[in-house]
């Protein structure tokens, strides 16, 4: 009977480990919460039965029974120095050029990760169980914080899978949501302490508790972004390494991803603020460092910190303010979009009395309702956005926003994205999306026309003197100047404006015309890889989402938009007025069909060509470029040290190439790939 128990015992074990990674870290939980307490309950009443089989790994024994007295310091096996900080871009290619300038003027792989706002932590498994989890404290001595640390709900107390290593300390950052944050602070003024004044000081306040009881309460979470002292790892560099500790079970830090150089790793930091506008938890900026670990050893640290690393810091400004109303706005593809009406508040030298909601989902997950406390935030560059509720402060009950309906312009039926999380209005004629629309079309990524702003957009829309992008290439100056506020000379100029945008190309009239998931750097691949919109209209979608780049739902909303209506027609009258659609030639026109559906991996350092000639020499060969090795990979050109990449390869059977054999293949235009034995190693 006790072997049976025993057994059972582990399988459950092993099962809320599993069901654990499930919802913490692939965010595709199996069970509901209930299910998964259940599960948990059985497995305490059978270690309560079967003592002999308790273990201090157990998922039962989250929270420890007792208070420490007090937190002992201890040795970081490596120090756990701080990262140097920049506030500017100029700081930060002052760095970039010295790390050049340290590598002999070779380019390196740069990963570019979000900077949490929460408290640093080291944790430390030996043999794949968690032995000890420690502050960053003095960077030589921490507190150790294990007892805390076992209650995170996402840190495993043992790693998944049976060849983990025998030590693995993981750097990372402890924090805590907005979400929870505000009903935290609900509770303790229930209880009639004080509410905590943001993420970070809550989190700071329950990492170092003695009791883990109040910790367990507190919610706390955390992202591993660093290496510490390990013995027994696979990885070679930092983006292996999240994918490896991925794999036993940890939480990775997420909107993680690498680049070639460090001017493109830059030009990330600015897509990024706008990617996490709607993250439920605190950044204070963006980290950069070396992918590869020999090169960041190479380099090794200061007194005070490595050479590899930098932050780019936003000063981060918060105020708090009341709730008046929401609005909900119809944007150009119909995305309905609710935003906050603030009673104006002062915020880092600006009055801020609007804010996005983003969407119906965010209100919810927020709990944001009219009349709210709110806490309102501007970080780095990014516009202003509700960070939280001040639950605590909600005296009165408070109705739950309906999200309307019904389009608030056009009165047509809202649908909700499939799978999506935006609710749109479906009328394509809807007078809001036109105007939203036209006035894209009329920006500077766009079409370019000078002079025809949002409320001349406005008054041509009302007026119906258009309906459609084609409509401004027939507007007269009369026509124009017989509106509000509009001379003879504006006029003039406004149409002598729109005729001169009929030759910008078409890159940036597949830009312009607002198609779903086509924006300026998609539109500018596809003509670039077509050239004409003739060319574009014979494409197949099979053949669009061969293009690097353009994925399946891409392919398929162009495809759609070129070939069917309202699109199609849209295109016609385009053309009929006198667009051009057309690219110029711009290098890196397609001259040879030599990899047509090819698929190579580069990887490790190249010494003739950087990463982005090698790329567009594929591409202009026909041939696509991908960044992880797979069954559907044809060649690795590979480079000096390249590592796990090489392995995997050799491993999958994939074709790897040098550099030379690389050029060898390029110059051999009438020879089939993959023929010659002498140009692979
Ligand atoms: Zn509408």
């Amino acid at each position: 009977m006790s072997k049976k128990a025993q057994q059972q015992i582990l399988r459950l074990r092993q099962d809320l480990l599993r069901h654990n990674k499930l919802y913490y870290i692939d965010a595709k939980p199996e069970l509901t919460d209930l299910e998964y307490d259940q599960l948990l309950e059985e497995l305490h009443k059978l270690e309560q039965l079967y003592p002999e089989y308790d273990a201090s790994d157990s998922p039962t024994k989250r929270v420890g029974e007792q208070p420490v007295e007090y937190l002992v310091t201890i040795d970081h096996r490596l120090p756990m120095l701080s990262i140097d900080n920049t506030y500017n871009l100029e700081e930060l290619r002052k760095f970039g050029q010295r790390i050049r300038d340290s590598l002999d003027g070779r380019e390196a792989e740069w990963v570019v990760e979000l900077k949490i706002d929460g408290v640093a932590a080291s944790v430390i498994y030996e043999n794949g169980v968690l032995a000890r989890a420690l502050t960053r404290g003095n960077g030589v001595q921490g507190d150790d914080i294990t007892h805390n640390i076992r209650t995170i709900a996402d840190i495993p107390l043992r790693l998944l899978g049976d060849d983990c290593p025998d030590v693995l300390e993981v750097r990372g950052e402890v924090y805590m949501t907005n979400h929870d944050l505000a009903q935290i602070n609900e509770r303790q003024r229930l209880r009639g302490e004080s509410p905590f004044k943001n993420t970070r000081n809550a989190t700071a306040g329950s990492i170092r508790q003695l009791d883990p009881r109040i910790c367990a309460e507190r919610k706390l979470r955390m992202f591993c972004h660093g290496i510490g002292y390990c013995e027994g790892i696979r990885s070679s560099g930092h983006m292996e390494f999240l994918d490896e500790i991925r794999g036993y079970g940890l939480p990775a830090s997420p909107f993680v991803s690498s680049f070639p150089t460090f001017e493109e790793a830059i030009t990330h930091c600015e897509f990024l603020t706008q990617e996490i506008q709607d993250i439920d938890f605190e950044v204070d900026g963006i980290v950069l460092k070396l992918n590869h670990f020999h090169q960041r050893e190479a380099l090794g640290n200061t007194a005070k910190s490595p050479r590899w690393i930098v932050a780019y810091k936003w000063e981060r400004y918060e105020a708090i303010t009341t709730l008046n109303n929401i609005t909900v706005q119809v944007g150009k593809t119909g995305a309905i979009t609710p935003v906050a009406e603030l009673e104006p508040v002062e915020l880092a030298g600006t009055t801020v009395s609007r804010s996005s909601l983003h969407n119906a989902d965010e209100i919810k997950r927020k709990d944001i309702r009219i009349g709210d406390v709110v806490v309102v935030e501007k970080a780095g560059k990014i516009i202003p956005r509700v960070v939280r509720v001040e639950k605590h402060e909600r005296k009165v009950k408070l109705p739950e926003f309906p999200f309307p309906t019904h389009c608030p312009e056009c009165e047509t039926a809202v649908v909700k994205d499939e799978g999506g999380v935006y609710i749109r209005c479906p009328n394509y004629q809807c007078p809001a999306q036109l105007r939203e629309r036209v006035r894209f079309f009329a920006t500077r990524n766009a079409m370019d026309i000078e002079g025809l702003g949002d409320k001349l957009v406005e008054q041509l829309v009302s007026s119906g003197l258009i309906s459609g992008y084609a409509d401004l290439y027939q507007l007269s100056i009369g026509q124009l100047s017989e509106l509000e506020r509009m001379g003879e000379l504006s006029s003039k100029n406004v149409v002598e404006n729109i005729q001169a945008s009929k030759t910008r190309g078409l890159a940036k009239v597949l830009n312009a015309l607002s198609i779903r998931h086509v924006g300026a750097q998609v539109a500018a691949t596809i003509a670039e890889h077509f050239q004409t919109l003739e060319r574009l209209r014979k494409a197949s979608v099979e053949q669009l989402s061969e293009i690097n780049e353009i994925g399946g739902v891409i392919a398929e909303s162009l495809y759609r938009f070129v070939n069917e209506s309202p699109g199609k027609e849209i295109l016609e009258q385009l053309e009929i007025a006198g667009v051009e659609m057309i690219q110029q030639d711009s290098g890196n026109a397609q001259q040879s069909d030599l990899f047509a559906g090819k698929t190579f991996v580069v990887t490790g350092t190249l010494v003739n060509y950087t990463r982005n000639q090698i790329h567009d020499l594929i591409v202009q060969h026909g041939g696509k470029t991908s960044t992880s090795i797979s069954g559907k990979t044809d060649y690795l050109v590979a480079g000096e040290n390249a590592g796990s990449k090489l392995a995997k390869a050799q491993q999958l059977e994939v074709q790897v190439l040098s550099e030379e054999g690389f050029e060898q293949l390029v110059s051999t235009e009438n020879q089939q790939p993959g023929g010659p034995e002498n140009l692979l190693f």
